[in-house]
């Protein structure tokens, strides 16, 4: 059909308005109409063939070319983002052409097709070269000969405008009704195949995401029956496609969990249209492991389930982590007994069971008695192994039930629950000292500890579990008070001591300033010569209520509330004043010794020699008194003083030796001047005893390593004699004085004079 035999050429008003509706078949001949019919026919088997997107409108354009002489077809896409059109299919069309349309911009100035897409509505050009519609591109017009142009939207299944479709003409025309048919056929077939295109792009996309998902996926049909399986299942369970379609879900379940247990999970599904949580699951080589599942229903239009989709991971290693993770939160990663955490956990839980159950509840406190010794003296890797091998003992002397935990370094703690009465815990408690005495076989090494145990029960000292562990806690203490070694239960008179303390340490605090502390001194005497020229500073506290109050009440809470540092202080100027007299008034050589606590050593660096240099007085006025203790641990303070005063003429006294843990080597390297025998040994010495030997024992060495011995605690004249014979330096004790006030122990001498 040529141009020329056009019958119906239109003004372009009348194309705007006439062409607004679609073309009617009942205007179209009989001839034009089975031409339509055949290009219909063509088109549909193109689609039907399942032919590429492009190439389907490449085929349209081409076939309305051969229904349109000396026109050519073109496709254009709205670029929706960039908001300009490109050409997609136009295979007539010369590609400088081409290359010039692409990148059009939709406008009122912009041709047939900018138009088309702009007004959203078909647009019929007659002359390209001089309607102002063309104004932007007319240059096109010019270089490749397109005399007039119509063109129609392309628009998606919702109406929305992706594009348009052109016919373009090298002579001047309009379109007749028979034209605009086939454009608007053209153009619905193009939107059609790009939607389609669309979809086909979306579930290619579905697919390879089933495919390759790291997830295992599997689908269900309604009756839980596997139609589909991807990579990754296959991967992760060994079941292959054969091995699996057409079987029920339940192959890939471990037998572990009740049916009960998948019929509340389908409900689930049912229900809230997803379900997901943890399920065993069975590979194909009966391996076990757990997994995370997702199912989820896929619903037809009537709501009804047609599919499940199924997708689980091995969890395996996730839970190998968390369990890590929760374990070092809950247990102690030496003993693998429980920690404070998970202890207060079950003391909770076990407070709630008691107190429902009406029994009682047992809770125990253990501290390992001179542990430090050990840690310090073996070192900690043999520390560490008694700490394993003291939970293994524990564990042996309670019930399945009971709970053992450390609550760090060497503190134990123990429930006992389901305790009828106190003498069951009792009899637990006794096989506990028992077994912590027993000797410790560390590898080379050989250990010896103890254990100071409190007990409290729920309900009848406390019934909270803080409450009880302070109760333990008390009782523990006394325990250690009363020697170690022992079990002391909770009573509300700890409760008291305990306020008692600490109102004497608030107290404590305005009792150096108050002037409340003074010293008394007790003499300490040359066994030989019945000589006194030296004397021990002991303090006192003239509390204004309680009257004189001993060190030993006071001077640990000193310790703990870091006072002990300005008190010792004090004690040591006031030592060192009254050196000066006594020396003036009795002998050049008085020598006052001082006790001096290891917390002392620790909080600072004393500058005791400097105020000895200052007064200008000899070192050796004062002998500074220390425990066995001291020398183990090894403080770099610690170190650096004993040099200190060794190198200003400071004798150094060890007090109550043989109660701690002794070390030859230690008392040579430090350069001790005195060893003060403990006390307890001397009052043994009357009765044949091995506190002889061991007296007699620990002179001769003092003496050989190049120290006097100052027997502590001499109270009658047979001790006294004893010791002389042996060959004892000094004597200290209620046999020779009492500490006495400053004007009492010049009294005392003068007396002796
Ligand atoms: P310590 O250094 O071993 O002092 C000897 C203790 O034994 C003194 O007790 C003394 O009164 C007592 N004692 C002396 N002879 C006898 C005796 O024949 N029989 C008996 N049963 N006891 C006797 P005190 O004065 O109660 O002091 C107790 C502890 O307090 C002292 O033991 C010492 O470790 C500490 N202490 C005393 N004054 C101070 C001080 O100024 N600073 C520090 N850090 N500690 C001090
Ligand atoms: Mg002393
Ligand atoms: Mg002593």
């Amino acid at each position: 059909m040529s141009v020329n035999d056009e019958k119906d050429v239109r003004s372009d008003e009348d194309t705007i308005h006439q062409f607004a509706a679609p073309a009617s078949y009942f205007e179209l001949t009989n001839e034009e109409q089975g031409r339509i019919l055949q290009f219909q026919q063509e088109v549909l088997e193109l689609v039907v063939l399942g032919n590429d997107y492009r190439e389907i409108c490449e085929k349209v354009c081409l076939l309305i070319e051969q229904l349109l002489e000396d026109a050519v077809a073109t496709v254009m896409l709205l670029d929706k983002e960039k908001q300009c059109m490109n050409v997609f299919a136009a295979p007539s069309v010369p590609e400088a052409c081409i290359v010039q349309l692409n990148g059009l911009r939709p406008g009122p100035d912009s041709g047939s097709c900018g138009n088309a897409v702009f007004r959203q509505e078909a647009v019929f050009i007659e002359s390209t070269l001089d309607d102002p519609r063309w104004q932007s591109i007319r240059q096109l017009a010019i270089d490749f000969n397109i005399l007039s142009c119509w063109s129609m939207p392309v628009r998606s299944k919702g109406g929305e405008c992706i594009g348009s479709f052109a016919l373009s003409s090298f002579v001047r025309r309009l379109p007749n009704t028979y034209h605009r048919k086939l454009l608007e056929i053209g153009s619905f077939i193009i939107g059609i195949a790009l939607e389609q295109q669309k979809v086909n792009e979306q579930l290619n996309l579905s697919s390879k995401v089933f495919e390759n998902s790291a997830e295992a996926i599997l689908i269900t049909d309604a009756n839980k029956v596997i139609i589909a399986i991807n990579k990754a299942l296959n991967k992760l369970t060994g079941y292959a496609e054969k091995d699996v379609l057409g079987k029920s879900v339940s192959i890939m379940l471990s037998k572990r969990h009740s049916s009960k247990f998948f019929q509340k999970i389908w409900a689930s599904v049912k229900q809230f249209n997803h379900w997901q949580g943890e399920i065993w699951n069975r590979d194909k080589h009966k391996r076990e492991y757990p997994a995370w599942f997702n199912i989820t229903p896929v619903r037809s239009h009537d709501d009804s389930i047609n599919y499940y989709l199924i997708n689980f991971s091995d969890i395996t290693d996730k839970k190998r982590s968390d369990e890590i993770i929760w374990r070092q939160a809950n247990y102690d990663s030496l003993t693998g007994l429980p920690n404070r955490n998970m202890f207060y956990d079950r003391l909770n839980q076990s407070i709630k069971n008691a107190a429902r159950l009406e029994t009682k509840l047992a809770v125990l406190f253990i501290d390992l008695d001179r542990f430090k010794e050990v840690n310090d003296s073996f070192g900690h890797s043999v520390g560490d192994a008694l700490l394993v091998e003291a939970a293994k003992r524990l564990n042996s002397c309670v019930r399945e039930t009971d709970t053992v935990a450390r609550l760090g370094g060497d503190e134990f703690t123990i429930i006992l629950s389901g305790i009828n009465d106190q003498q069951s815990a009792e009899i637990i408690i006794q096989t506990i000292l028992l077994e912590l005495v027993k000797p410790f076989n560390l590898g080379t090494k050989l250990a010896y500890v103890s254990a100071s145990i409190g007990v409290t029960y729920f309900p009848d000292d406390a019934n909270s579990a803080d409450l009880l562990m302070k109760n333990a806690d008390q009782a523990m203490y006394a325990a250690k008070n009363n020697g170690r070694n022992c079990w002391s239960c909770f009573t509300s008179n700890m409760r008291v001591a305990t306020k008692i303390r600490s109102k004497t340490a608030y107290e404590l605090r305005s009792a150096l300033r108050d002037h409340q502390l003074f010293l008394l001194y007790q003499p300490i005497v040359e066994l030989v010569s019945g000589n006194v020229y030296k004397a021990e500073a002991l303090i006192r506290w003239q509390h204004p209520e309680r009257g004189t109050i001993g060190p030993d009440e006071f001077i640990s809470i000193a310790e703990e509330t870091n006072l002990i540092t300005d008190i010792g202080d004090w004690v040591f100027k006031q030592a060192v004043n009254q050196a000066i007299v006594w020396q003036e008034t009795f002998n050049i050589g008085f020598q006052i010794s001082i006790n001096k606590s290891p917390k002392q050593f620790i909080s600072k660096m004393s500058d005791w020699v400097n105020y000895l240099n200052r007064l200008g007085i000899n070192g050796q006025s004062i002998v500074v008194e220390i425990t066995e203790n001291l020398l183990l641990d090894a403080h770099e303070l610690v170190v650096k003083q004993l040099l200190n005063y060794r190198d200003a003429g400071v004798q150094v006294a060890i007090d109550d030796f043989g109660t701690g843990y002794s070390s030859l080597s230690y008392l040579k390297k430090f350069d001790i001047d005195y060893l003060k025998i403990d006390q307890s040994f001397i009052a043994n010495l009357d009765n044949e005893s091995n506190d002889r030997i061991l007296c007699e024992a620990i002179i001769t060495m003092a003496h050989r390593l190049g120290m006097k011995v100052i027997a502590e605690g001499v109270e009658t004249n047979s001790q006294k004699q004893l010791l002389k014979a042996m060959g004892c330096d000094y004597g200290q004790g209620y046999f020779f004085s009492k500490p006495l006030p400053a004007d009492r122990f010049e009294a005392f001498i003068q007396h002796q004079v």
